[in-house]
């Protein structure tokens, strides 16, 4: 017999990936250029092109040890680069033994849970959360709780979380900027949710860790800053991707970082490692291993997300929508014009507008609309944003 729940997984997509094939069939139909995808979060500018001179250059090495495998925890010079750019950017006493490099942010999360987690344990998603966390923590036999954000702000509601906290909470994912809000948690309410956790913490005699899952920390406008939870938090391990910060999705590079301040640092590093070992992944593609230390710090440009998230908020605000104002990342969430978003999004299909009901973010009635598309499919999707409004008029 093979695994049911493997099995269902495979067969059913996420809404996500659903609405996206969706998005192939029908720009198939009637041209690309009249459906208005907003459904996946792929990053629509190009990668630096020190990206591309990097890989050039790297490329003219000895090829036998740059496709080899590197060390099951990453190169050690990789990881020292990346440890000597993290304290100089956030003034923390990291080294490179605190890093596991992987193959992107899902793997960062499937690693770190599966080292922290035993069955029946409890992992506590703040509200609206990315749909795979659910995936990635039932794997392990661990149980989600879903506590949900404030309405308005999208801040995270530090009394509904306390209650939700039992004995058997092991872990909380915080993801700041959100997918899909694009709220960044203020440092107020980073200080007070971590003032929780230690205190919860040391009144249950064991840590609850929180796991910062942070593929949008570069991607923040105006003069929004992101708060580094190591600097406030000890058990803190941060699953960081360089997908989104470089427009390198599809190539898979990301890391772990473990709290050097962490209990059991130690046998928290080792199971990272043995969670890494059990589920397969040998180690982080090795050519893009090689490539980070020349770009850290750099990031793609990312002016076109800003211009895309000012002309989109504005323009549906005037249409009477209700979009929560994004502080980061490329998403725009909004309420849903009627209570059942799904009905909503069927709705909004009819106008060639394909939006994501928010059910499986787990917060009912709203949508998510990834802007990381080109500013001029936006301005050629406005008018059936205004129609879809005005239909709901009538
Ligand atoms: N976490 C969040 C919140 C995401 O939005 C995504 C991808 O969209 C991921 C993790 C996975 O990112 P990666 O491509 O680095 O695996």
């Amino acid at each position: 017999m093979i695994n049911e729940r493997m099995r269902e997984l495979g067969a059913k997509r996420s809404v996500i990936r659903e609405l996206f094939e969706y998005g192939k069939k029908r720009k198939a139909e009637i041209g690309a250029e009249n459906v208005f995808d907003f459904s996946l979060g792929n990053p629509s500018v190009p990668s630096p092109t020190l990206v591309e001179e990097t890989l050039t250059e790297l490329l003219t090495h000895d090829p036998v040890a740059l496709h080899g495998y590197t060390s099951a925890q990453g190169d050690a010079g990789v990881r020292a680069a990346i440890a000597d750019y993290i304290n100089r950017t956030h003034g923390t006493n990291v080294t490179a033994d605190c890093l596991y490099l992987t193959a992107g942010a899902a793997a960062s999360l499937t690693v770190s849970l599966t080292a922290v987690l035993n069955p029946g344990d409890e992992v506590i998603l703040l509200a609206p959360f990315f749909p795979e966390y659910r995936v990635f923590v039932e794997r392990t036999g661990a149980r989600v709780i879903a506590v949900k954000c404030r309405e308005g702000d999208f801040q995270p509601d530090l009394a509904a979380l306390e209650r939700a906290i039992t004995p058997k909470t092991r872990a909380l994912i915080l993801n700041s900027p959100n997918n899909p809000t694009g709220t960044v948690i203020t440092e107020e309410n980073v200080k007070s949710l971590c003032a929780l956790l230690k205190r919860v913490s040391e009144m249950h005699g064991q840590p609850i860790y929180l796991i910062a899952d942070e593929p949008y920390r570069e991607l923040v406008y105006e003069d929004i800053t992101v708060p580094y939870l190591p600097n406030h938090y000890d058990n803190t391990l941060v699953c960081y991707s360089f997908s989104k910060s470089l427009s390198l999705p599809g190539e898979r590079i990301g890391y772990i970082l473990v709290s050097p301040k962490a209990a059991h640092f130690t046998a928290l590093y080792q199971a990272i490692c043995g969670a890494g070992r059990a589920l397969g992944f040998v180690c982080s593609p090795s050519l893009f291993q090689y490539l980070i230390p020349a770009v850290l710090g750099e990031t793609a440009d990312l002016s076109v997300y800003d211009t895309n998230r000012k002309l989109l908020y504005e323009k549906l605000t005037e249409y009477g929508y209700s979009p929560v104002r994004p502080d980061g990342a490329f998403y725009l969430f909004v309420k849903a014009l009627e209570p059942d978003a799904n009905a909503f999004c069927e709705r909004a299909k009819s106008f060639e507008l394909l939006l994501v009901p928010s059910d499986d973010f787990g917060y009912p009635g709203y949508v998510r609309i990834s802007y990381c598309v080109t500013t001029e499919q936006i301005e050629r999707s406005l008018p059936a944003f205004y129609a879809l409004a005005q239909s709901y008029q009538i």
